[in-house]
Parts: C-alpha cells; structure tokens; sequence
C-alpha cells in the first residue's frame, strides 16, 4: 500500500513538474496572448505614391516584404471620395460615416474605436504620427466629434482615453490654450510622462508615454525631421515589447497626403521613404516578435498622383498631379503576420476595423 501511494505522489510530481515546464516555454506565452497589431497609414499614399519607393528609394523597398496585397474601396458613406476623418473612423470604428466626421455615426453618434476594444481586452495601445496627434487620423483612434476641426476637443478627449503612448506634434492643443486648461499637467496627473524635446529616450516600463515634439505638424522630411517616425515607433516597439502585454500600435506618415496637396513630388517622395524605412522598423519587429500582424495601408489617394514618361523618353519619369486633392482610387493594403491572409481581395475600408477584430479575438 505505501508502495502505491509513493508511486501515485511520484507520478503527481511528475505531472506537475510537466506541465509547470510547458507553461513556461516562450512559444506556449505567445499562443495564449492575443496578436500584436501594427497598423501603419500612408495618409494619401496610393498606388503611384507606393510605387516611387520602388524608383527612388536607395535599397529595396520595404513593402516588396509582404506577400499578402488586397485593395479597398474608399468612398464614405455620402461621398465618392473620403477626407481622412471618415477614412480613419472606417479603419478606427467600422462603419462609414460622412466626411469631417471623427469616431462618431452617420447619425453623430459616439461608436467604439479599435483601441477601447482592445484596451478591454488587455492591450496596450498607442499612435503616432506626423502631423499633430490631435489631426483627423490619429485622431480617429481614440476620439468621438462631430467635426474634425474641433482640435481642442480632441485634445481633451487624448488626455482621458486609453491611450498609453503617443508621439507627434501638437503642444498648441494642449497647452496656451484659448480656454487656459492647461492638459499637459492634467496629462502628467492621468500618469503620462509628457516629453516635449527629444533629448531623452530612456523609457521605463511602468509609466505612459506623451511626446509633444510641436507646435502643430512635425517638420517636413525636406526640413529637419529626420528620423522621428522610424525612430519613435521603435522606441514604442521596445517598450510595449517589455510590458509583457499585448499591443496595437497605429503609425502614421501623414505629409504624403500634404505634399500631394502642394503637387510637390520631391516633398512627396521623401516622405514616402520615410514612411517605407518605418515600415522595416515594424516588419524587422515582426520577424523577431511573430505574434505580430503588421498592416500597411493609406485612407485615401491624393492629388491625382502618376508616375508619368517625360516627353516619350521610356527611361525618364516625370511625376505628374492631376489634381491638389483627394481621389478614390482603390487603395492597396498589405499584410504580413498571424491572420495575415484575410486582408487579401477586393472589399470596403472599413471592413479593415472587423478583420483586425477577428484576428484579435
Ligand atoms: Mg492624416
Ligand atoms: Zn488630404
């Protein structure tokens, strides 16, 4: 009897010393946590606009990294062709909605964004982005207005949100304001480390992370930018990675859609490099951290934008406007990572918002 009862312990010890083992090993961690999600927006970035990282870009481009490409169709749901707030609430909130319109219905009603889904369900969320993080797209992310001019507001609505990092410009929502609230300090009272120079990139783990970096927009690549977007949304990929939980990280390179406004192609093309080189900080992640899905896509197409021959010399491009505004060209998407392959077709913006959904669940 003893004897029994010995090897019953034995083989309890051993049951549990098995199991206590698999729970430990990095690939059973990964499987139980929901999938990272990186989405990066080429704001006005159509196909002609991609296209120019393959002719004007010094090594290969980073978008010949993906293998799955589907194309969207990106009218709102009054207009043929989109701003950026009903685009980025298509993306942000899943339905479309009438042009102007930030987080909020055809009826302008306040409806949930990707980052208060998924804040429920445990993950870190951030933005990023070359404009003010205040502007339409980001903006989308984490707030509801009926008018996307209505900055001030949307700044409010930053400093509430589950929004744990954020990087761009803006400091003029935020503080000097109209209506003297000073949201830098109600920011550092929410448990935001707000930063408004670049002199210091050393992040703890434990704290939120504001960076305020101007006054409005950031620098134009042909200014003085530099390196911020691939820069800081490395610095967001190191820290989420070290906070153990799941993440979704919006990025994005906002000045294509502005030089296409201007008809400026070399304003155009350089930001668009800037946004390719980001978009290797993000699949360079991926392929060290592969419970990332990576997603690249742009709002909309703008300014008519064409790779064009200069005067019937088949070795010159000439890039050409058609016009100083957006159009509503299909717009490709690419995907690479865990529920990579259903981005793939021919289908609605805003059905991006429900396949993001379903890869995270
Ligand atoms: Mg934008
Ligand atoms: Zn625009």
């Amino acid at each position: 009897m003893k004897y029994i009862i010995k090897i019953y312990l034995l083989l309890i010890i051993s049951v549990a010393i098995i199991s206590c083992g698999e729970e430990r090993t990095d690939d059973t961690v990964a499987s139980k946590k929901h999938p990272n999600v990186i989405l990066l927006i080429g704001d006005g970035m159509g196909l002609s606009q991609l296209s120019a990282a393959f002719y004007y870009g010094k090594s290969e481009s980073n978008f010949a990294r993906f293998k799955e490409v589907g194309l969207i169709v990106t009218s709102s749901a009054i207009e043929n062709i989109t701003d950026s707030g009903a685009g980025g609430t298509a993306f942000a909130n899943g339905e479309k909605t009438y042009n102007g319109a930030i987080g909020v219905n055809l009826d302008s009603v306040a409806i949930p964004n990707l980052v208060e889904v998924l804040s429920k369900k445990g993950y870190n969320t951030g933005i990023i982005s070359t404009s003010s993080v205040t502007h339409a797209t980001p903006a989308c992310f984490y707030a509801h207005v009926v008018d996307r001019g209505m900055q001030d507001k949307i700044a409010e609505q930053l400093v509430d949100s589950e929004i744990d990092f954020f990087a761009g410009g803006g400091t003029s929502f935020f503080s000097n304001r109209k209506d003297s609230l000073d949201l830098i300090k109600k920011l550092s009272e929410n448990g935001f480390v707000v930063k408004t120079d670049t002199t210091s990139k050393k992040l703890d783990h434990d704290n939120k992370y504001g960076f305020l970096l101007a006054e409005n927009g950031m620098p134009t690549m042909l200014e003085s930018r530099g390196d911020f977007l691939p820069e800081y949304t490395k610095l967001a990929l190191d820290l989420f990675s070290q906070q153990q939980k799941s993440f979704f990280l919006m990025v994005e390179g906002s000045q294509i859609d502005w030089a296409g406004h201007e008809g400026n192609a070399d304003y155009l093309i350089a930001e668009v490099l800037d946004f390719d080189k980001t978009v290797g900080v993000a699949m360079d992640f991926a392929a060290n951290n592969n419970n990332t899905l990576v997603i690249v896509l742009a709002d909309h197409e703008t300014g008519g934008f064409t790779l064009a021959i200069k005067d019937g010399d088949y070795s010159i491009i000439k890039p050409t406007f058609a016009s100083s505004g957006h159009s509503c060209t299909l717009i490709p998407v690419l995907a690479s990572g865990p529920g990579a392959e259903s981005f793939k077709g021919i289908y609605q913006n805003n059905e991006i918002f429900h396949k993001i959904l379903a890869v995270t669940n």
